[in-house]
């Protein structure tokens, strides 16, 4: 008998001595989550013994290698960050095409697509009365600016968009600060992409959103939003959590803070952009193609390092390793760098526009854009297969040594979202990402963020996966 199950058979003898009574409190049950038992997988049909030695070999030559730190490091500390329409995206694409060349890698070129150019310009915001004090703010994506001499107005706060509708007519004049405190990305993003057109419609002259981060040291974080075409456009910047908090407790000591806030924001017109691509040629079906990418613009603050230069730099370095390996798939794996995912995400709806007639010879999509922390797994679209589902399982165990192994119940991405709507099985690369959030799309997310090691793990974990999916003898789908 093993020491914990003797310890579980002490303990419930004492609690049936004790009587239930004297034990401890139940405690609550978390409620029955919505999402079914997953079906039981089909066993895998494909076999991975025959890729043990291949795997080994990315592996080492991954961890042993500096080229993917190094060439992130070209790429945030020579470059810098790449919103869309800048001049640093588009050296960057110079600079990625002229590099993968000399990588060798096969068919690079850069595949022209149109983009937004949002410009932010000079902002600022600052407290009028009872204090006067700069505030910590950066503009949110796509928002219009103010007028030169910026918006003044009462500040009135509030923590959803209930207190929101409950105040209404209330907010006509205002300036409406939603102090929403991190849940997850996913809902609480909700306030950054929507709040300015639900305050808009109460007639409010501005918003203030709190950034969407668990923590702050007084960072502000950037994010795209977007208007309601039926509501006023108002300016919309993020707040620091530290500047949120002090609004709440001036509003709700009754201080009606005054604030003014100026911002440059506006759009340019549309700017000549591109997705970069390059391949390893497939030695005996290269026309099926797995694809693996992430975004190569960023926002404009901070250096894009972990959002998603690091992505871009797995995806690449997977590919350039193989290559140097020697090792050549029997399908081709393609790597894309999207252009425009941040605000607009013109680059992946290219992609899927200018190759759709290959898009049913796309036997997987992979998309790295979660940071590049050290890998988990993979999170394999809900929507996948079954038999897909399980021998995506068998392969991962080719990554149990570094820990990455785990095929989560979903994933997917933003630049895959097109091609995986027409039926392409898409994963994303999952990270332990506990920190991302900490520094995504602000002034901090700068290579010091980066773990050398755990990037080289990224590198490995793509690599292994990519080239086993392209050489299957056998369809991933098993038919
Ligand atoms: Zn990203």
């Amino acid at each position: 008998m093993r020491f914990l199950q003797l310890l579980a058979l002490i303990s419930t003898l004492i609690f049936a001595l004790q009587g239930p009574t004297q034990g401890p409190a139940p405690i609550a049950q978390p409620l029955a989550s919505p999402t079914p038992t997953p079906a039981p997988l089909p066993p895998a049909t494909v076999k991975i013994d025959a890729y043990r030695v291949a795997a080994g070999r990315i592996i080492g030559a991954a961890l042993t290698s500096d080229r993917a730190y190094s060439r992130l490091a070209h790429l945030t500390d020579h470059i810098g960050n790449r919103i869309s329409g800048s001049k640093n995206l588009e050296r960057a694409i110079e600079w990625a095409v002229a590099e993968m060349k000399r990588d060798g890698l096969d068919n690079v070129r850069a595949e022209k697509v149109m983009v937004p150019h949002w410009v932010r310009g000079e902002e600022s915001l600052e407290m009028l009365t009872p204090v006067s004090r700069k505030l910590q703010m950066l503009g949110l994506g796509n928002s219009v600016g103010t007028p030169a001499e910026g918006v003044s107005a009462e500040a009135v706060v509030v923590r959803n968009f209930g207190e929101l509708d409950r105040l209404g007519e209330q907010l006509r004049g205002k300036i409406v600060v939603y102090n929403v405190p991190f849940t997850d990305y996913g809902e609480t993003v909700e306030y950054r992409l929507r709040g300015a057109s639900r305050a808009a419609r109460y007639g409010a002259v501005a918003a203030l959103v709190r950034s969407i981060t668990p923590v702050s040291l007084q960072t502000p974080h950037t994010g795209a939003m977007q208007y309601d075409a039926n509501q006023p456009k108002i300016p919309v910047a993020a707040i620091t959590i530290e500047v949120a908090e002090f609004l709440q407790r001036m509003n709700d000591r009754g201080d009606r803070p005054a604030l003014r806030l100026r911002m440059e924001a506006k759009f340019l017109p549309d700017a000549e952009s591109a997705n970069v691509i390059a391949e390893v040629k497939g030695s005996e079906k290269p026309d099926e193609v797995v694809v693996i990418g992430g975004h190569f613009d960023s926002w404009d603050v901070g250096q894009g390092a972990h959002d998603d230069g690091g992505g871009c730099i797995v995806a690449w370095e997977a590919a350039r390793l193989l290559k140097e390996l020697g090792l050549r798939p029997r399908r081709t794996i393609r790597v894309v760098l999207y252009t425009n995912e941040e605000n607009g995400l013109r680059g992946g709806n290219a992609y899927r526009d200018a190759h759709r007639a290959e898009i049913p010879k796309h036997v997987f999509a992979i998309e790295s854009d979660s940071g590049v922390y050290r890998p988990e797994g993979f999170g394999l679209a809900a929507t996948a297969p079954l038999q897909v589902r399980s021998n995506l399982q068998e392969i991962a165990r080719l990554l149990s040594g570094i820990g990455s192994d785990r095929i989560a119940a979903d994933g997917g991405g933003a630049d895959i979202g097109p091609i995986t709507r027409e039926g392409v099985v898409g994963a994303s690369l999952d990270v332990e990402g506990s920190h991302y959030f900490d520094i995504h799309h602000t002034p901090a997310d700068t290579l010091d963020k980066v773990n050398p090691r755990e990037l080289a793990l990224c590198v490995a974990a793509m690599a292994v996966m990519a080239y086993t999916v392209a050489d299957l003898p056998e369809p991933l789908t098993g038919r």
